[in-house]
């Protein structure tokens, strides 16, 4: 299938496409895909098509059967060849989608393309008609506007950036790596190149090579984070312009680059068999998103401490605050890590107000899967490094089957060991075991201190006595609105809601969140708040009394009495020298 893309008007959002299709048959039947992989859900792509039509190499029409919302059949006749032409609005501005606006055009295969059913195996031509001063960017083979794709999937898999980008190259192991960056930032280039070089690094060495000849990181900066998608030889980042400083921003997003660039091994060559091959038409289901989502987490941190980026202090951090999200998840007592994956597409990539009480991110609990696996092998003279190392060597062509990861983990464990690590903490909901102290490392636990209180470092003294607990949390942003009320919590019993504004208590207007944290402190356990909310537009109120706050605040500290080969195996484990002193010195 040869595929030709135009942007006579780019201000339209209008991307115009012609597909020809050569050898059709009589009635061939055409495919456009209903999601695109690396994000589970169904979008429906075809929402976006206008003007389709057929047409034979001569320019006559042929008639078009609509079969279902994304298939079509062209009454070819004996044509030599199907030319479909139609435009694709594209303003949507996500990583799995396509934009096209005045100063670029970013397009998704699979939310563009359609597939001739039956013969996805077949090479794929793509054609940019880019607008004059425009230039092409993407991992294809090829250019600087004509490109080739092995099958189907490979053009599926290689998003194209056509703009004015800026580009910037480094090379790791005689290998040319490209960020093409569209969008304005504040941003030190030299440091960022610097910086993903070194990361890169960090998975060569993992992996032992880079399986690819180019690889291309597509950057788009815009006013807030949309987030990543991971390809074979390239990724697409969408991450908000304030995203490089201060310091802690930039790691967060240095961990994002890692994580979807270390994708490349783990859901891309070493994908779950239930993927292999992709179906583009329909849901396909994986208990294993735990693994790819959760081990990509858990590197996407340690590689930045490994590369010599984050201190170590600043990943425990990080450890602490994810240990925080899971604890005050009261749904990750009611569904497992596998369920969380099966679920993704109507879940995970859904959530709402009820979340937090019926389900588990499978991105958290399978970070933190990891982390408790890795000490695990380690505690058995392995690490999840060679097991990783294992698990891609043996399964990159067939699929991972849903049981790799275990029967992986048994060949170090021991068959019993892993089932009872796999039954208890990824088919189910046992409170996770992290037997920390064999780096060294002891985890503590505390109450809240304050609605933003993310975890990760000791209470900061700040003069208040204890709070009294509410177990709400509230929604970001200026107004005073309960994103969610935690299962079981006094805000809960009492029936206040998610989507409730607080307005006042006491009969007295509450501020801010700090105010409301304040009343919290000045009432503590025993004491009660007596809240006005807007329900919808209804003033209503309602009396809170408050509990002893639970202790679902988590950090981990370096144990002062640590003995030599802990430390040692602190160091094995993440490539950083042994924090001396105080975790506390690591905020801010
Ligand atoms: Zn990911």
């Amino acid at each position: 299938m040869r595929y030709r893309v135009s942007l006579p008007e780019p201000d339209s959002h209008l991307f115009h496409v012609e597909a020809t299709l050569a050898r059709p048959g009589a009635a061939p039947e055409l495919c456009f895909p209903v999601w695109t992989p690396g994000s589970y859900l169904i979008r429906e792509f075809t929402r976006h098509l206008e003007g389709l039509e057929a047409l034979d190499t001569e320019g006559h029409p042929l008639t078009i059967t609509r079969l279902d919302k994304h298939r079509i059949s062209v009454a070819a006749g004996n044509a030599a060849a199907v030319v479909l032409r139609y435009r694709v609005y594209a303003n949507e501005l996500t990583v799995r989608t396509c934009h096209l606006d005045g100063t670029h055009g970013y397009l998704n295969g699979a939310a563009v393309f359609p597939y001739a059913a039956g013969r996805l195996a077949e090479p794929c031509q793509l054609e940019v008609v880019p607008p004059a001063g425009w230039e092409v960017a993407t991992a294809l083979p090829g250019g600087p506007t004509s490109f080739t794709a092995r099958d189907y999937d490979e053009l599926a898999d290689s998003p194209v950036e056509i703009g004015r980008h800026r580009l910037l190259r480094f090379e790791v192991g005689g290998k040319p790596h490209q960020l093409a960056i569209w969008g304005r930032a504040h941003l030190d280039e030299v440091a960022l190149v610097e910086d993903v070089r070194r990361i890169v690094e960090v998975f060569e060495r993992l992996f032992g090579g880079l399986p690819y000849d180019r690889y291309l990181f597509i950057l788009h900066l815009t006013e807030k984070r949309r987030g990543g998608l991971e390809h074979a030889r390239s990724t697409t980042l969408n991450l908000a312009r304030t995203s490089f400083f201060p310091r802690d921003a930039y790691e967060e997003t240095l961990a994002v680059v890692a994580h979807e660039f270390f994708h490349l091994w783990n859901v891309k060559r070493l994908r779950p068999a239930a993927f292999t091959p992709y179906d583009y038409t329909r849901e396909q289901y994986t208990r294993l998103l735990w693994w790819f989502e959760g081990v990509t987490s858990y590197y996407d941190g340690l590689a930045l401490v490994r590369a010599g980026i984050t201190e170590p202090r600043r990943y425990l951090r990080r450890l602490g605050q994810a240990l925080t999200a899971l604890s005050r998840t009261p749904g990750a007592a009611k569904t497992s890590a596998e369920e969380a994956s099966f679920l993704a597409w109507v879940k995970q990539y859904r959530p709402d107000e009820n979340s937090v009480n019926s389900t588990v991110s499978y991105y958290l609990k399978g970070e933190l899967i990891a982390l408790a696996l890795d000490l695990a092998l380690r505690r058995a003279g392995g690490s999840l490094d060679v097991l990783l190392r294992t698990l891609v060597a043996h399964h990159a062509d067939a699929g991972l089957p849903e049981d790799g990861v275990e029967r992986a983990a048994a060949a170090v464990l021991g068959a019993e060991a892993a089932r009872s690590f796999f039954d208890g903490f990824v088919r189910g909901v046992e409170p996770l075991e992290l037997r920390l102290e064999q780096l060294g490392l002891r985890l503590r636990r505390r109450p809240a201190a304050g609605f933003d209180d993310k975890g990760g470092t000791p209470r900061a003294e700040n003069g208040r006595p204890e709070a009294g607990w509410l177990g709400i949390d509230l929604a970001s942003g200026p107004r005073l609105l309960v994103q969610s009320a935690r299962e079981g919590s006094p805000a809960a019993r009492a029936g206040l809601y998610a989507d409730d504004e607080i307005v006042a208590e006491d009969g007295l207007r509450v501020v801010d969140r700090a105010a409301l944290w304040d009343r919290l402190c000045q009432e503590g356990p025993g004491g009660k708040l007596r809240l006005t909310v807007f329900r919808r537009d209804e003033l209503r109120e309602i009396e809170v009394p408050l509990a002893p706050a639970p202790e679902d605040t988590v950090w981990i500290e370096p144990a002062a009495d640590a003995p030599i080969p802990a430390r040692a195996a602190f160091e094995a484990w993440c490539g950083g020298r042994w924090p001396e002193g105080s975790i506390r010195d690591a905020s801010g």
